[in-house]
């Protein structure tokens, strides 16, 4: 006899999950390109894409069928065995930027770990043990591991687990003077996102990234570019650094790598990948065949004139419907961001309240996304439908009239 399987609902996740999130009162439960639909059938438009992950919409037909395929042919071997889908993965990723070697993990988390790691162990067999300042910046968002999220400039995530990892120094992002200030012969690393994403939708400016690009020349420290939310296309470039014109010694890269899969890469060069050798690190499941067979295929679209070059006409679309909201409703302070990553700063008045226009947005029938308390933030696919993105904008604009009008 079948046994009657309780109900699984919202409040299932208070009875069972840790209580560290705080999801949508609804359960999205299948997707399909960029939409979404709940249990109880509501459809969603989606341009969280799963905080900037589900680059290609929701179980796109190449990735389903690498993962099918994959998936009856070999799931793990562990790294004690290598195995084809990684190999193919990692010289695409080579074949295609600054990088001669990569390694595989399986968050952003875990490839800056690697990249922290690497960058002091580096300073530390190369030049000297007490080269091991790490430069970052405030609101910067690294991961939520001990050494990520000390490295992270947002200290609510990091108070509280100490003691933390020493000698890491934050100074203000797009400040080159701050940087120059403390930046000294003891620096090993200095670390960046080129668009700070959970912190704010803020691009770097050009001049201060080729700044930090000659001081940590000059110091040999080396520039560690974490791409984990800005790369994989979100930009229109593959990766952000290339949209700049400045290449970092380390880059990290997850979210979109595997359109859903859990998948991460860092990227670096053949002299600094040298300082490790077997046993350095490592990790179980980093590089599993069925993780590089779909963020293999994820690659080879995303990774194309047609992809790339349609994401800048998308954003033109998103930020025209952003200003005419604006225009109506008078919310926005600046609309910012780069590509299909998307801020838009609410007004003084609407300060604090970022996550009530997400709540309405779900109400209205669309996903997006808040940084921090007083940014929306839109992470959509890359090759979101033009019609998907004219709906999606007329329910978030219900959504902010309905936000408005309840003052
Ligand atoms: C999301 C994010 C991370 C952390 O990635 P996880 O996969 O959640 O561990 C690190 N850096 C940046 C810039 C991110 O946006």
């Amino acid at each position: 006899m079948a046994t009657v399987q309780p109900a699984i609902t919202r409040a299932t996740f208070d009875e069972v999950i840790l209580p560290i999130y705080a999801p949508a009162e609804f359960i999205p439960v299948k997707g399909q390109g960029s939409r979404v639909w709940d249990q109880q059938g509501k459809e969603y438009i989606d341009f969280a894409g799963g905080i900037a992950v589900t680059a290609l919409g929701h179980c796109h037909p190449a990735l389903v069928e690498a993962l099918k395929r994959q998936g009856e042919t070999l799931w793990h071997t562990s790294n004690v065995f290598t195995n084809e889908p990684a190999l193919r993965l990692g010289r695409k990723l080579i074949d295609a930027t600054f990088a001669e070697r990569v390694v595989f993990m399986n968050s952003g988390t875990e490839a800056n770990e690697t990249a922290f790691k690497l960058a002091r162990y580096y300073a530390s067999t190369r030049h000297s043990p007490y080269k091991s300042k790490i430069i970052a910046f405030h609101n910067a968002f690294h991961g939520r591991s001990l050494f990520t999220v000390s490295v992270g400039g947002q200290p609510k995530y990091s108070d509280g687990f100490g003691p933390k990892p020493a000698d890491i120094i934050h100074v203000p992002f797009n400040d080159l003077h701050a940087v120059a200030a403390v930046m000294d012969d003891h620096t090993c690393a200095v670390v960046v996102e080129p668009i700070q994403g959970e912190g704010g939708v803020t691009a770097a400016t050009p001049a201060f990234l080729q700044g930090l690009r000659e001081l940590c020349d000059k110091h040999q420290a080396l520039l560690v570019f974490d791409e984990v939310q800005s790369g994989m296309g979100r930009t229109g470039s593959l990766f952000a650094y290339m949209h700049y014109g400045v290449t970092p010694d380390i880059l990290t890269t997850a979210k979109a790598l595997g359109g859903g899969f859990p998948v991460s890469a860092m990227l670096t060069t053949q002299d600094i990948a040298s300082a490790f050798h077997v046993g350095s690190h490592g990790s179980t499941y980093g590089g599993n065949p069925l993780a590089s067979a779909v963020a293999g295929a994820a690659f080879d679209i995303i990774n194309t004139p047609e992809v790339l070059n349609g994401v800048s006409a998308k954003r033109e679309q998103f930020v025209g419907h952003l200003q005419q909201i604006d225009a109506q409703f008078d919310v926005f302070s600046e609309i910012r961001g780069m590509g299909l990553l998307i801020g838009a700063e609410l007004k003084p008045q609407y300060k604090g309240r970022a996550r009530e226009f997400l709540h309405a947005g779900a109400q209205a029938g669309v996903m997006v996304l808040n940084a921090g308390p007083d940014v929306m933030r839109f992470a959509p696919s890359l090759v979101v439908e033009s019609a998907d993105i004219d709906e999606g904008m007329a329910r978030f604009a219900r959504a902010v009239g309905a936000v408005v009008s309840a003052r």
